[in-house]
């Protein structure tokens, strides 16, 4: 398996592109915004050149690594992969229709992946003549610096693909984990909940935002406070998985805060919209809590 193709160029596509590239893959990154690609190209080269400048690749290997990635604005492309990892938009619709393209753009024996963060990977499957093929492979953000791939098996995923796919993150010097395919998987569906918590603990007053976080920095060794990690993985992002987990466990425990509902709704994202917990200016790593909260 060494042609891959990645669909969707977004924060996540170009970490997962950058790591099958430097790892000697030959990429094909799909989106349909040619702006995206570019956007993707320019940030995996930054990446490269922080990882030069660290010492940590030589600029050969950088050279060797943009080589490896064709880019695209066309499903096509994607023909000749033997893997396809979609990372595009968190959205049902929208990835069944990319699955449904997939499966009818790649040949028989492809392996079809999603880095979806909390859909179910038998629902992705179910679309395609191919569900035994059909498997997640949820890599972390940033791409290229986190160490763990959660490896979702679908209730028709085939032992000898999770394999495949176990041995192939390995490869990418990466540590999967094999887990099963229920609502939020394991990482969101103990994250979620304490994220949320958190939240909870401040809509009721319980503490401030820079309280709460230190905290859990403090006191439990978390490298981001958990309000300061909502911001980071957006607090839309958030809310959809909260919802999944919500709906699928049909546990009032999983219930999104009115908090995080209204911020949304407001359009309050985290670092991405510039304002959530706290205030974010472009470029710069100065953060200062959000005058909602101070
Ligand atoms: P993003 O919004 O940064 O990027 C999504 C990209 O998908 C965009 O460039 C968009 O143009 C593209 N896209 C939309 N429709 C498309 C189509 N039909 N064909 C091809 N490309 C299309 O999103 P992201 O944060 O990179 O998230 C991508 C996936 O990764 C989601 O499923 C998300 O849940 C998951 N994920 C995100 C994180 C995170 O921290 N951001 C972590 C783990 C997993």
């Amino acid at each position: 398996m060494k042609k891959v193709a990645v669909i969707g160029a977004g924060t996540m596509g170009n970490g997962i592109a950058h790591v099958f590239a430097m790892n000697g893959y030959d990429v094909k990154l799909v989106d349909i915004s040619e702006e995206a690609l570019a956007r993707a190209l320019d940030t995996i080269a930054a990446n490269l050149d922080r990882m030069v400048t660290k010492g940590r690749i030589t600029a050969k290997a950088k050279k060797a690594t943009l080589k490896n990635i064709v880019t695209s604005t066309k499903i096509e492309a994607i023909k000749d992969r033997d893997l396809v990892v979609e990372a595009a938009t968190e959205n049902v619709d929208l990835k069944l229709r990319i699955f449904k393209e997939m499966d009818a753009n790649t040949k028989k024996s492809c392996i079809l992946a999603t880095n979806t963060s909390s859909i179910s990977i038998t629902k992705i499957a179910a679309v395609t003549s191919r569900p035994d093929k059909v498997i997640g492979m949820h890599f972390m953000n940033p791409v290229p610096v986190m160490k763990l791939v959660e490896v979702i098996k679908g209730y028709s995923t085939s032992n000898a693909v999770t394999k495949k796919i176990m041995a192939l993150s390995k490869d990418l010097g990466k540590v999967p984990v094999e887990v099963n395919d229920y609502p939020g998987f394991v990482a969101n569906r103990i994250l979620m909940p304490m994220i949320n918590e958190a939240i909870i603990t401040l809509f009721e007053g319980v503490a401030g935002v820079e309280e709460i976080d230190t905290v859990m920095k403090l006191g439990m060794a978390h490298p981001m406070g958990p309000l300061q990690l909502a911001d980071f993985i957006g607090l839309d992002v958030c809310l959809a998985i909260l919802e999944v987990l919500h709906e699928g466990m049909g546990n009032p425990k999983y219930a999104p805060c009115p908090l995080l509902v209204n911020m949304v709704m407001a359009g309050k994202l985290g670092r991405k919209s510039g304002e959530g917990f706290y205030t974010y200016v472009r470029g710069s790593k100065e953060t200062k809590v959000s005058r909602q909260f101070a």
